[in-house]
């Protein structure tokens, strides 16, 4: 990395105009400040400007790093105009860092046009990977940690919320949503309606003095947290629809078995290819699939 110094005041040139500076992608803690990397302490100490949603709170943890780069904020509202300006500074040679108000940029904050515009321009980008609410998350829920599906801030109407949930019910992989504490005992019976009663997590002031997990079925933790208002920041993790192991899982009934089947055969897959993929889908037995799918073809005849 160039030093600061050299970044803001005397770029490099070549024929072709100066060396452009390198765009960090600086992730910072999410509560605990002890899990900020010696990396971003570096690069954050070495940087011509950090770019920061809230420039109070990224004010706070410099200040207590003893970090005393200039701060630029980029937020929902100026982002088209800041990252216009940012990479032209950055074409001229000045390396910059993008950070969030905590954990990593781009996820559920701002950065994305920033980056787009950036590699457009050819501009170096690196990553510097640190904390994240939802990775933290995710590896303490005790579902499986992957395949899994982030989708950021559940929709703040109700059924916006319902039909993307509904959308999610027959994907095989842990769900993983950031939501606000107000939210939380709603959403998670939203979420038992449109998925069914699947086993979750709540992690809740995560790295902070607070931290706390839940872990049981949606409609458990929608009680708890209905009786018990949380506070804090929360991320809500969800079995996907493949994950059967331990859970509290209704045996299906004919007709819900009958209905995939259908639904599979509609597709285009085979008899074998249907019976497979309800057999997962469902948890259940490829034996049991197969004599439906007997009394299937018995009544279609
Ligand atoms: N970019 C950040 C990241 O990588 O973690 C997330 C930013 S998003 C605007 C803020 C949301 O992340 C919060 O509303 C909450 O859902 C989640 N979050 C952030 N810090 C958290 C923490 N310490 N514990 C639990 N959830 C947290």
């Amino acid at each position: 990395m160039k030093s600061r110094r050299k970044s803001s005041n005397a770029p490099e040139s070549s024929p072709s105009g100066p060396k452009p500076g390198t765009l960090y992608l600086c992730a910072t803690p999410i509560g605990n400040l002890q899990d900020i990397t010696l990396r971003a302490l570096s690069t954050l100490r070495g940087v011509a400007w950090i770019a920061a949603e809230d420039t109070r709170r990224t004010l706070k943890l410099l200040n207590h790093f003893e970090i005393a780069a200039p701060l630029i904020s980029v937020h929902e509202h100026n982002e088209e105009q800041r990252a216009a300006e940012l990479v032209e500074r950055l074409r001229r040679g000045e390396d910059g860092a993008l950070v969030s108000d905590a954990g990593t940029p781009l996820l559920s904050d701002p950065g994305f046009l920033l980056v787009q515009r950036a590699i457009e321009e050819g501009i170096p980008i690196v990553p510097l990977p640190g904390p994240s609410a939802l990775l933290a998350a995710l590896i303490v829920s005790g579902l499986p940690p992957y395949p899994f599906y982030f989708g950021g801030f559940l929709p703040r109407k109700s059924a916006a919320r319902a039909r993307l949930l509904k959308g999610l019910a027959d994907l095989d992989a842990t769900l993983v949503f950031y939501e606000a504490p107000h939210r939380l005992a709603d959403t998670l019976e939203e979420a038992c309606a449109a998925l069914g009663d699947r086993r979750a997590a709540v992690a809740r002031e995560l790295t902070k003095v607070h931290e706390e997990v839940k872990r049981g079925t949606l409609s458990q933790l929608a009680a708890d947290y209905r009786e018990r208002p949380p506070r804090g920041e929360c991320v809500l993790v969800i079995e996907g629809t493949g994950d059967k192991s331990g859970a509290k899982q209704d045996r299906p009934a004919d007709d819900e078995i009958i209905a995939h089947l259908e639904k599979a055969l509609a597709s285009g897959l085979t008899k074998k290819e249907a019976i497979a993929k309800v057999a997962s889908l469902l948890g259940i037995g490829r034996n049991e699939v197969y004599r439906k799918s007997l009394e299937l073809d018995a009544s279609r005849q």
